[in-house]
């Protein structure tokens, strides 16, 4: 897939024009009036944005219901409530983890969304199910996207016996991360959870992710045995904390020593910027040296019908709910949406620079600030020199309806 490119008349990061040489997928020369060699073919981006790859950090590929027939949400209101009645639709509705992740990457990469974190439910209704589903949308989509994966205990770990061995099993089977959630809200249970997911961490020597939902103290206990944990098993840089509610508190007492300690033991924070909860403080994590990244989380699925996996668009969200005003703080937005959560996968090619792998997209907007306020349509999206996406749709992937999802064009 790694192709050659001459990007000709863009801003890079909305700096002076430049074009942008690609060579077996790698940015070789950035500048002003460079020539394509022989046979390189030419891609003019008449003074388009040029910026790095997209990076969803948190999402849930196996459950989401987009391009399926519309289905009235009439979940409760309780998490709880939301984890049943989505177990219970997955085969009611013909949710087939396959068939939908396909769907959410082909949107992903139309929106310049190259690098996807994605939990996947295992459970034990579900068995394996969801993860097999997803695994083959992987290996299909290996050219247009990088995917890693998480075991994602969904109906809860210590509650639902057998859980754990299947969590296991997924990361022989390829998981990357272990999962985690809410360890007291949901198994009331933390210390089993928690020593049963690092355990597995340990085992496999994976990273860990946990959803933590859990407000106020009680997701202050959580973090402090998480804290335990990582200083105990010398895990730092290995774990990431998504949602992270309780950092949203207005206690500052509750909050500051969090951070502290966050930043101490190089845990990651995921937010949404969602704008129903308490949301993590972005800028006094930033501040601290706390990596941050963001994620679409569910993409219309049985929890919500809200989600488009716009990562650009993400970043206005992010602006919005941290009151990211100035063009210097809205850019923060954005780098939390590429270089965040690039920083968090450990992509070490991220980045529109020299010697980096050429991911990247193109839009309509006069600077960066302009673009995280707008967030136009991608009219170019490239991964690794071959233009993967054009005027906001994939090209290589198709999703004809019903089955099957079919390439319609080999990558080159
Ligand atoms: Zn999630």
């Amino acid at each position: 897939m790694a192709s050659d490119l001459l990007i000709r008349g863009g801003r890079p990061h909305g700096l002076a024009p430049a074009d942008i040489l690609v060579r077996e997928g790698k940015v070789v020369a950035m500048g002003p009036c460079l020539q394509p060699p022989p046979g390189v073919p030419v891609e003019d981006v008449h003074g388009a944005l040029v910026l790095p790859s997209l990076v969803e950090a948190h999402t849930h590929l196996d459950k989401s219901l987009w391009d399926m027939p519309w289905h009235a949400n009439t979940a409760g209101p309780s998490l709880m409530d939301k984890i049943d009645h989505e177990r219970h639709a997955r085969r009611a509705w013909d949710i087939d983890p396959q068939r939908q992740s396909a769907r959410q990457v082909a949107l992903s990469v139309a929106q310049g969304s190259l690098h996807i974190l994605s939990h996947v439910d295992i459970d034990t209704d579900q068995g394996l199910w969801c993860l097999e589903g997803v695994l083959a949308t992987r290996e299909r989509c290996r050219a247009l996207v990088d995917i890693q994966l998480v075991a994602f205990p969904q109906s809860g770990l210590m509650r639902r016996p057998g859980t754990l061995a299947l969590m296991d099993q997924a990361l022989t089977m390829g998981c990357e991360w272990v999962g985690g959630l809410d360890p007291y809200a949901i198994d009331r249970d933390p210390k089993g959870q928690l020593d049963a997911i690092f355990a597995l961490s340990q085992k496999h020597g994976r990273p860990i992710d946990i959803h933590l939902h859990e407000p106020e103290e009680m997701g202050a206990l959580t973090l402090d045995l998480v804290f335990e944990r990582v200083r105990a098993l010398g895990l730092q840089g290995q774990v990431t904390i998504s949602h992270a509610f309780c950092l949203g508190s207005a206690r500052s007492e509750l909050v500051e020593p969090l951070i502290a300690e966050l930043a101490a033991l190089d845990i990651a924070v995921m937010t949404t910027g969602p704008a129903g909860w308490s949301a993590p403080p972005l800028k006094r994590l930033l501040a601290a040296g706390v990596r941050v990244s963001s994620g679409s989380d569910g993409v219309r699925d049985t929890w919500k019908h809200y989600g488009n996996a716009d990562m650009l668009e993400r970043a206005t969200f992010l602006g919005l709910r941290n009151r990211l005003t100035t063009d210097a703080d809205m850019a923060l937005a954005l780098e939390v949406c590429t270089h965040g959560g690039a920083q968090v996968m450990r992509l070490h090619g991220h980045g529109l620079a020299v010697g980096k792998d050429a991911d990247l997209f193109t839009v309509r907007a006069e600077n960066i600030a302009h673009a995280v306020a707008a967030h136009p349509p991608r009219e170019l999206v490239v991964r690794r020199g071959t233009v993967v996406a054009r005027n906001g749709q994939c090209l290589h992937l198709a999703t004809p309806s019903p089955d099957p999802i079919v390439f319609t064009k080999e990558p080159a």
